[in-house]
């Protein structure tokens, strides 16, 4: 009789407590998703076949428990697909690694007032990464979502650049060192690459997007953009950058587009 009841109570608090907000993602839907990562989702495109399996398991767990909710607009299942891509980018080196510091996804037609607790600049009109009240949240702004995947996009994604973010912030301090990834002693030697970095981009001899320039975490998203957008051309101009990315994310998607 006492397991009975213990084990009822085990299964009330497994329905009460289980954290799933977002969407159940069934056979139709997941032919949905990997059919639009395939059109839509170039880092995917790259990816050998073994690699994009795995990379649709996870895009369709963080749908699963991520709440994801439009301001003005019905959410498809392209921002779905373009939301959880830009989410599992970053992390897709850490085979187990979930951000346990989001709850749910609000996504604006295009910019909003930036009338919330942010961090960093204007910038974050396109994007930005709640905190205080706001923690838990992210906000994207659908139309620079969109744009970050679009086949012109160049270096830039605002879509994985908030998520850099959200990762460099896990730490507890959002400041372009993100020292739950990093090893002690890489943690100076990526400061000082970064300011070096930062100087030249003053100077004006760097491709590096001046908005890197306003601190480190800016630094440290813009960079990643950068490393996962066009990560051929981060190696050939930034060799030091590029491979200090790739140590922190686990990643070399220089070398898996030539895999593939
Ligand atoms: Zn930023």
């Amino acid at each position: 009789m006492f397991f009975i009841i213990l084990g009822i109570c085990i299964i009330g608090g497994f329905f009460l407590f289980r954290k799933s907000t977002g969407i159940v993602v069934d056979e139709k839907l997941a032919d949905t998703f990997q059919q639009l990562l395939q059109s839509n989702v170039e880092y995917y495109q790259k990816l050998t076949d073994e690699h994009k399996a795995q990379f649709e398991k996870r895009v369709e767990s963080f749908v699963e428990e991520i709440r994801i909710e439009g301001i003005g607009i019905e959410i498809t299942d392209l921002d779905r697909i373009l939301i959880a891509s830009s989410a599992v980018i970053p992390i897709f080196g850490f085979p187990d690694w979930k951000y346990p510091n989001l709850t749910n996804v609000i996504l604006y037609p295009d910019t909003f007032n930036n009338d919330f607790e942010f961090e960093g600049g204007s910038r974050n009109i396109m994007g930005m990464v709640g905190t205080g009240y706001m923690n838990g949240q992210m906000i994207l702004s659908r139309q620079a979502l969109v744009k970050g995947f679009s086949k012109n996009s160049g270096k830039e994604n605002t879509g994985v650049h908030e998520f850099v973010h959200l990762l460099d912030k896990t730490d507890g301090a959002t400041d372009g060192v993100p020292e739950n990834l990093m090893a002690q002693e890489y943690v100076l030697p990526w400061l000082q690459m970064m300011h070096r970095e930062m100087h030249r981009i003053k100077e004006g001899h760097s491709d590096i997007n001046p908005y890197a320039l306003t601190n480190e975490a800016e630094f440290f998203a813009v960079a990643s953009e950068y490393f996962f957008e066009k990560p051929e051309q981060l190696q050939d101009k930034h060799p030091d950058i590029y491979e200090q990315l790739s140590r922190i994310f686990q990643q070399d998607p220089a070398a898996e587009s030539s895999e593939a």
